[in-house]
């Protein structure tokens, strides 16, 4: 496990800027691309040097809209990544992409350069749902791109969805996982609420009531996921994590990555964020790159600091980040009896209230309660 690592390659490049995101992407311009893949190739190869990262077991492009540059610069980080690293033979190699920019070229370069796994941004089938989220694809485009990679072969593709969009239904959200199960048949599918975050266009047009829309509360929110969980299991979609329901054998091995804490990864370029020990002597720590992409380039090029965050956490901290990244797992988090004491109370205040168990060997896991309220009781560990 020590060795193991997964690799998440920052791509913060978009062809329009939604409304509600508040992401770290930005449109991209093609004369930034090449400094940009230029100085992301300079970081990978300086952690490549320090000689204490090996056994590659998932790579993850993630943005941004990483199918929104040419696919020969990402297909040109994965040579480079597997000529520095070490890959494991079953290494998940994960492309995110919008079906806007899914095009024959890209899907061949990626299949070709070895990317085993696509997740779309997909978020509705619904055109007028799509359109409020000033998504530059229709369900038409969505639902083409989608076979376009299933005919260039790709057999592992996971959609995103969104729920509790402004004038969404529950009738509306059903249909649309009604069609992603039926017409697509992905294997594995994500369930996103529409969070409203501070300083996008739609907290404005929430605050000052711009828009004629329902905009949905928590509540409800939480209803329409309940029934969309009990649809997915009906449906053979196992939820492995809160938001997160695959066939089996389809988790997300990168996504695991986060989710336990024993395990490493490393992020390269703008924002990307770590948790690993860089040489053989130094210890774990979470760190975080410079987010924005004009610094991280300069300060790249002139072998400046470009990690401007870096933490070591104390025994507590780490049992607590443990505790609360694990319950977010169906599975949840196996403890030692040290780390349970350490969170003794908390943890015997959530099981009084209905919303934490435990298993055996020291297990504890969110009840069905407790996983409607996960981010509540999740607080409790940090
Ligand atoms: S495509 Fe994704 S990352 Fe890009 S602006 Fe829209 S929500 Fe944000």
């Amino acid at each position: 496990m020590e060795n193991q690592i997964s690799i998440y390659i920052h791509i913060p490049f978009c062809e329009k800027k939604c409304s509600y995101c508040n992401f770290p992407s930005s449109v991209g311009k093609s004369s930034v691309f090449q400094s940009y893949f230029s100085a992301l190739e300079q970081e990978i190869i300086s952690v490549s040097n320090l000689q204490n990262i090996k056994n590659v077991t998932s790579v993850f492009f993630g943005g941004g809209t990483p199918s929104s540059v040419s696919p020969k610069y990402i297909s040109k980080i994965l040579k480079l990544l597997q000529k520095k690293f070490l890959f494991s033979d079953y290494a998940e190699i994960t492309v995110e992409c919008n079906p806007n920019s899914i095009t024959e070229k890209f899907a061949d370069t990626m299949i070709g350069a070895g990317v085993n796994r696509f997740s779309i941004g997909i978020q509705s089938l619904n055109d007028e749902e799509l359109k409020r989220l000033s998504r530059l694809h229709n369900s038409e485009k969505a639902e083409s791109a989608y076979k376009l990679l299933r005919n260039a072969g790709a057999k592992n593709i996971s959609l995103d969805f969104m729920y509790g969009i402004p004038g969404q239904t529950k009738k509306s959200f059903k249909n649309n996982l009604q069609r992603a199960v039926n017409e697509f048949n992905p294997e594995h599918i994500s369930l996103y609420s529409l969070s409203i975050e501070p300083g996008t266009p739609f907290a404005g047009w929430k605050e000052n009531k711009t828009k004629n829309w329902v905009w949905h509360d928590d509540d409800t929110m939480m209803n329409w996921f309940v029934t969309a969980e009990k649809y997915l299991s009906e449906k053979l979609y196992n939820k492995y994590e809160i938001s997160n329901f695959a066939k089996k054998g389809f988790e997300s091995i990168h996504n695991s990555s986060y989710w336990d804490t024993s395990k490493n990864y490393i992020g390269f370029g703008a924002a990307a964020h770590s948790f690993c020990s860089l040489t053989p002597d130094s210890p774990k720590r979470r760190f975080r790159n410079i987010k924005s992409v004009k610094k991280y380039i300069e300060r790249v090029n002139a072998k400046q600091k470009f990690r401007v965050f870096s933490q070591q956490l104390n025994v507590k901290q780490q049992t607590g980040e443990k505790i609360y990244l694990g319950l977010r797992l169906a599975e949840g988090v196996e403890l030692t009896p040290e780390e349970t004491k350490l969170f003794e109370n908390e943890i015997k205040q959530q099981i009084k209230l209905g919303l934490i168990k435990k298993m055996k060997k020291n297990k504890i896991v969110l009840t069905k309660r407790g996983f409607q309220i996960a981010n509540t009781v999740m607080a409790e560990f940090v």
